[in-house]
């Protein structure tokens, strides 16, 4: 909950932006789970697979074991009781133990499948069965009853108790190979499903991972224009829509660094002169509003290719202009404003067959050691009174 809001709250403005990627992550924590699980699961399968197909071989193993005792056991009687040489009832002996350690073993691997355990239990008394018949036919023949136990042995009884042992047995096998077949779908099942799970989180991981580069670039390109926004925004604010100059704004605040960094020089030297039109009132009520807008352009764009690179000059009011002179003492301001009125004042500016003359009169003032920006602004306009007071049109300085 935490981690959604505080993603949420980093993607303010843009909500559904900070939901998909939430989305994202928790569409992939959900396929990385099911992956692991599908995972896990197939290996389990796989491994009890691998199991069943042992304990089938084992099973299998044993009940040729027994088939193939019980065979000997009955081979062994009838030839004793045929020849009469008690040299086979070696094989009769041992085949009677194989097939009864053969049937413990089977009884312990089938566990407790009881469909196999009942099988096991008949198995058990048909074993035993054999065993009585044999034993029976041996005794009559050891007691000199030749001809009754060969009776018996005619009769097949042997061979019927075989019949019923290598049944049960046939039984058991095909049951094991079935459990087998069964186990070995349930894995291949398994596998396949795994399989198609990791299809599945490769192709929406991709799908996501392509999500999201749309997505970044998409944010990245909403975060460039808001920047580009801004800045314009910036400018905007800081510049004089009819000329373009720094507003007063601006210029004020370019007027603290340009003083901050003087005083940080070892011996500061920076002017600032204030210039303003004169008798602008006049144009205006002559020539029009419209005109004297024309005016205040021309004298902005002629102030600008009249001062050096780094003079900056700034509309501070109506007709009202300021430049920052920095490393200028007030013999080199005065100098660089002369050259600036007589540029301003030199031609007059046509319009509608109108010839407009014009001329600006400048005051400057030294920034001293004990200046702050509003004292320096108010030395400037009392030299710039000043000049307006003697006659106009000139450049006034004060100490
Ligand atoms: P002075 O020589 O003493 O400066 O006389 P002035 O007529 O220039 O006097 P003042 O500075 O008081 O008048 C400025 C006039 O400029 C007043 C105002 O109507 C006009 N003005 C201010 N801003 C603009 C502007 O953006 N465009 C135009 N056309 N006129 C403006
Ligand atoms: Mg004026
Ligand atoms: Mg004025």
């Amino acid at each position: 909950m935490w981690l959604v809001k505080h993603v949420a709250a980093r993607t303010q403005g843009s909500d559904w932006r900070g939901y998909f990627l939430i989305g994202c992550v928790a569409v992939l924590a959900l396929l990385l789970a099911g992956a692991s699980w599908s995972a896990r699961q197939s290996s389990i399968e796989r491994t009890a697979a691998e199991q069943r197909q042992d304990q089938t071989l084992q099973v299998l193993l044993e009940t040729d074991h027994l088939r193939s005792a019980a065979l000997q056991q009955v081979r062994g009687g009838r030839g004793y009781l045929l020849t009469g040489r008690p040299a086979f009832l070696e094989p009769f002996n041992e085949g009677r133990q194989a097939a009864a350690t053969a049937h413990e073993r089977l009884t312990a691997l089938i566990g407790d499948n009881r469909d196999q355990l009942l099988r096991t239990r008949a198995l058990a008394i048909d074993l035993a069965h054999l065993n009585m018949v044999i034993d029976a036919m041996i005794k009559l023949a050891d007691e000199g009853r030749q001809s009754d136990a060969m009776r018996i042995m005619r009769s097949g009884s042997d061979r019927d108790a075989i019949e019923a042992i290598t049944h049960t047995l046939d039984a058991i096998q095909a049951s094991e190979r079935e459990a087998l077949a069964a186990s070995s779908r349930a894995a291949q099942r398994s596998a396949v499903a795994n399989e198609l799970y990791q299809y599945l989180l490769a192709g929406i991981g991709l799908l996501l991972l392509g999500l999201s580069i749309v997505t970044t670039n998409y944010v990245r390109k909403a975060l460039a224009r808001e920047d580009a926004a801004r800045r314009e925004l910036e400018v905007f604010a800081m510049t004089d829509a009819l000329t373009a100059l720094p507003n007063r704004r601006s210029f004020m605040s370019d007027l603290s660094r340009e003083i901050a960094a003087s005083q940080a020089e070892q011996t500061p030297r920076l002017s600032l002169a204030i210039f303003d039109i004169d008798h602008f009132k006049r144009i205006n009520d002559r020539f029009g509003h419209p005109a004297g807008d024309a005016v205040i352009e021309e004298v902005a764009k002629r102030a600008k290719s009249a001062l050096r690179e780094n003079d900056i000059v700034g509309r501070i009011g109506g007709e009202e202009f300021g430049v920052i002179l920095p490393r200028a003492d007030l013999a080199s301001a005065r100098a660089v404003c002369g050259r600036l009125r007589e540029t301003i004042a030199g031609t007059p500016v046509v319009r509608d067959d109108a010839i407009i003359a014009f001329t600006v009169s400048v005051g400057i003032a030294q920034f001293q050691a004990d200046d702050d920006i509003d004292h320096l602004m108010t030395r400037a306009d009392a030299a710039l009174y000043d000049a307006k007071t003697s006659g106009r049109n000139q450049v006034r300085t004060t100490a």
